[in-house]
């Protein structure tokens, strides 16, 4: 395979969205696969959208996911500047060459003037297609109407025939004629249109395959007349099909997360990310579902990136994170729950690596580190205000006459006495079990209720020695003391 230079240029609006990720991993993995440059580029030259502070927010998801580049803004390179903003000389360079070889003229219609435009082609049922002036303004017209202060924009001199992009995914598409118009290339403020700056920055860095969003493909004949005017070569394409919900509507945050960093806070693994997102438009064939960052750029052929819309299946991807917690060491564990502690307010401490590991056991099966903190974090919150579940108190604390109250009595007093280490707690709970002839459940859930107001909580002796001696005698006591609705 000839070597593939890729480019993953995201206007930074805010942060990285699943869709936006899935397009940054193929493009990486192709570029990996053959050997070719990956670029990050900053499209920003949409300045009413723009969110500086995105910029940092967008490299930091993709370094989280574990997507590197070759080339960007943050590491500099032989096509630098990797930002549009600081480019904006070499696009005007471009518009001059066009305008001065009659590909492209200057246009200074008012926004109402054109919408006037468009409402009567509307109601002559007919595309709006703007009407070229014969003979073209000249640079003086453009000069008056700039004095008059109209917007004076140029527009790209489109040679109206059909034209077709060859794309890996979607096959051969064609835009007709009659839908081509002369579209705008440099806007009223002299930026560059996105579909201009685009198609030069892309050239100049020497992209040769383009991976990006179904949502563009419809765009790329204009990509392809801005190349043949400027005497770019055509790269190959790589249309990536739409994402969409379950339910088959367009992905939004109405039914959840749709930004990467908001699954990183949620506690999701970054392999399993990936994982998932491989498989939005993309399989390996064979049902081979489960595979690392190295194995996708093994396996991954832009002949098998599919046409239909793509599933994001919320559960699916809880489903590979729960197995890739399953799978992974402990090591790599501890890793990924610091990095989810540095960035959640929670009451656990984390610094302490030996006890962030005996978390990481006494958890065992947790699906996402959010479970952890659901299931544990009360453990590590010396002010925590225990709102004890009816449920539970009603079944562990109140049933039979209040049998788990006298316990608990019992226990705070034969607690006190106990060296606090898992293994005697353990061994203090069997030998009451013993004397009383009853099963663990009626001695360790009256505690475990005491002290966490809930029936599930780790092991009763991981779950107490988390909490010390002093905490769990003082829940123990507030409990007693709160007696709470017990009917
Ligand atoms: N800046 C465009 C975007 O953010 C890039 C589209 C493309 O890949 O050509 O979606």
């Amino acid at each position: 395979m000839d070597k593939l230079n890729t480019r993953f240029p995201p206007s930074p609006t805010g942060y990285l969205h699943v869709g936006g990720a899935r397009t940054a991993l193929f493009g990486f993995v192709m570029a990996r696969k053959t050997g070719g440059q990956f670029v990050l580029r900053i499209e920003d030259t949409d300045r009413a959208r723009h969110d500086e502070s995105a910029v940092d927010k967008i490299i930091e998801d993709l370094n989280w996911l574990g997507i590197t580049w070759d080339q960007g803004p943050d590491i500099g390179g032989e096509n630098a500047p990797y930002r549009q903003s600081e480019r904006l000389h070499v696009y005007c360079q471009y518009v001059q060459k066009l305008l001065a070889a009659g590909k492209a003229y200057y246009a200074f219609d008012t926004p109402e003037e054109l919408d006037a435009m468009r409402t009567s082609a509307q109601k002559a049922k007919q595309n709006f297609r703007y009407p070229r002036p014969n003979p073209l303004p000249t640079v003086e017209d453009a000069e008056r109407a700039r004095d008059e202060g109209r917007p004076v924009v140029v527009r790209f001199l489109c040679p109206g025939q059909d034209v077709t992009i060859c794309d890996d995914a979607f096959g051969d598409v064609t835009m007709p004629a009659d839908q081509t118009d002369d579209f705008i290339i440099q806007k009223g403020d002299m930026y560059p249109t996105y579909h201009l700056a685009n198609v030069i920055d892309d050239a100049l860095m020497g992209v040769n395959y383009i991976m990006r969003g179904q949502e563009f493909l419809g765009q790329s004949w204009r990509h392809k007349l801005l190349r043949e005017a400027m005497g770019f070569d055509e790269p190959g394409y790589c249309h990536l099909p739409l994402i969409m919900d379950v339910q088959g509507r367009k992905l939004s945050k109405r039914d959840g997360d749709v930004e990467v960093f908001a699954f990183r806070q949620a506690g999701y693994l970054p392999e399993a990310m990936i994982n998932y997102l491989a498989l939005l438009g993309w399989n390996p064939g064979n049902d081979i579902e489960r595979f690392s960052m190295a194995e996708l750029i093994e396996l991954f052929t832009p002949e098998r990136v599919g046409k239909t819309n793509a599933k994001f299946d919320r559960d699916k991807l809880l489903a590979f994170n729960t197995d890739a917690i399953a799978a992974a060491s402990e090591d790599r564990l501890l890793e990924a729950f610091k990095d989810y502690l540095s960035i959640n307010e929670t009451p656990i401490p984390s610094d302490d690596d030996d006890l962030l590991r005996r978390i990481l056991r006494a958890n065992k099966g947790f699906r996402t580190f959010a479970d952890i903190i659901a299931k544990s974090g009360i453990l590590f919150d010396a002010d925590a205000v225990i709102e004890y579940e009816p449920k539970a108190v009603k079944k562990w604390l109140a049933k039979g006459d209040g049998a788990g109250w006298v316990m608990l009595a019992e226990l705070r007093g034969r607690l006190d006495d106990c060296e606090w280490t898992v293994e005697a707690i353990d061994q203090l709970i069997a030998d009451i079990c013993q004397q009383h002839d009853i099963g663990m459940g009626k001695v360790a859930q009256p505690i475990r209720v005491a002290v966490t107001g809930r029936a599930v909580s780790p092991s009763i002796g991981e779950t107490l020695t988390f909490l010390g001696k002093e905490q769990t005698l003082l829940r123990i006591e507030n409990c007693m003391a709160a007696r709470p609705n017990e009917r």
